[in-house]
């Protein structure tokens, strides 16, 4: 095992470290999702820091986008921490990158499909234009979302953003 997912399970006893293709935490399973392969280069063990923070906080459930981002940014916050407890530095420009695509993700989100105004986030799961009264419904938002490098082949903010009710 990876030195720094020994140090982390250490420090976690009770949560699971899997091996995967991403880099995600799932309260349900109470594990770590990993890409074993990525961990030697720096935004992996940035990524694996990221994750064990939000089970170290027990990140659970979040009722709107607001919500969701103010998680995250407290998910840096304690990554840093535990960063330098293990002799690890996040450059701080790749935090305010990864914000910033939370950012555009939920700003593309809270666009109204018709008219381009902002609309008010009524539900977990739907928005509604003031402007127009437009509603459209939005997937469940979840931790981390893909890092804007990673981000290339992406279609339409739009398109991400809305299953629109017809
Ligand atoms: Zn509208
Ligand atoms: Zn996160």
């Amino acid at each position: 095992m990876q030195n720094t997912v020994k140090q982390l399970q250490a420090r976690l006893p009770a949560i699971t470290f899997v091996d995967g293709t991403r880099f995600y935490w799932s309260p349900k399973a109470q594990s770590i999702y990993m890409n074993s392969a990525a961990l030697g280069t720096d935004e992996g063990k940035w990524a694996l820091l990221h994750e064990a923070a939000h089970a170290q906080q027990n990140h659970l459930t979040y009722t709107s986008d607001q919500e969701l981002l103010s998680l995250e940014v407290e998910a840096w916050h304690e990554a840093q921490k535990l960063g330098s407890d293990l002799g690890i530095t996040i450059d701080s420009d790749h935090i305010q990158d990864c914000l910033d695509s939370y950012r555009d993700w939920l700003y593309a989100r809270s666009t109204c499909p018709d008219c381009t105004l902002n609309g008010l986030q009524i539900k977990p799961d739907t928005y509604q234009c003031l402007n127009c009264r437009r509603l459209w419904q939005v997937s469940s938002s979840r931790f981390c979302r893909p890092y804007r490098m990673q981000l290339k082949d992406k279609k339409t903010p739009s398109e991400v953003a809305h299953t629109v009710f017809n």
